[in-house]
């Protein structure tokens, strides 16, 4: 992940102290935050948080925690990093953090077996188990409708996405996509990937090789909808490998 672009110190100082408000945009955060081979942001998110836990720095510390959020340290990284430094820095210092955390990740982790409470008005239904070898990754089916047309929703977990597959039909047939929650990628055989997000529609022709599934860092969601055909069957094909999925960003 990225370094974000830093504008801080302008925003907070530009006007007071420019010439810190310089530095810290441009030479910490431009210069040093921004020397992703040497050391990613997730792990300098991690070493800067420690530091200000140690020295007590707490508005500090909560902006830090929010950088770390935006480079991927999880919630559930945050509390352990913390639940650790509480041994070397003082268990006040973890009372005092935990809070801080709560207010960075606030309610949106909120988790009911393992999945994000709050991803769209759909429900999660259960483990896509039927499907499991079809797919890399956790899951889930929803089934909204099952009469007239067949509607239901899917979920995939982070890095999870279907094989390459193909909706055939003598007549008719296909698949349309609605995104509801989420960042994820379709793709067809032979073409780029199109990113997903809420609100995106996606046309799927009968007998085109595609997949669809979340991006990496991110849960997604779609209402999957079958269009109305004749001998609708899908053929499922080899998994999306690793190396062209990673290389999505
Ligand atoms: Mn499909």
């Amino acid at each position: 992940m990225m370094a974000k672009k830093q504008t801080a110190g302008r925003n907070a100082l530009g006007d007071l102290a420019p010439k810190f408000a310089e530095l810290n945009d441009d030479v910490l955060f431009g210069e040093v935050w921004s020397r992703e081979k040497e050391l990613s942001p997730r792990d300098r998110s991690m070493i800067t948080i420690a530091a200000l836990f140690s020295a007590g720095l707490y508005p500090q510390l909560k902006a830090h925690l929010s950088i770390g959020k935006d480079h991927g340290v999880t919630k559930q990284e945050a509390v352990e990093i913390v639940t650790q430094l509480a041994f070397y820095c003082g268990w006040p210092k973890a009372w005092s953090t935990f809070p801080l955390i709560r207010e960075v990740y606030g309610d949106e982790e909120k988790e009911i077996d393992g999945v994000p409470s709050n991803l769209s008005a759909f429900p999660v239904g259960s483990k896509n188990d039927a499907y499991a070898q079809y797919f890399i990754g956790q899951s889930y089916l929803a089934p909204l409708s099952t009469k007239q047309v067949p509607v239901y929703n899917v979920t995939f977990e982070p890095g999870c996405r279907n094989n390459w597959h193909i909706h055939h039909a003598s007549e008719g047939g296909g698949q349309m996509l609605i995104c509801v929650s989420g960042r994820g990628w379709y793709q067809e055989w032979g073409k780029e990937a199109r990113e997903l997000h809420p609100g995106d529609v996606v046309n799927i022709p009968e007998g085109v090789k595609h997949w669809h599934g979340a991006a990496c860092d991110s849960w997604f969601q779609h209402l999957a909808i079958e269009v109305p055909g004749k001998d609708g069957k899908a053929e499922w094909l080899e998994p999306v490998d690793d190396e062209q999925y990673g290389k999505l960003r």
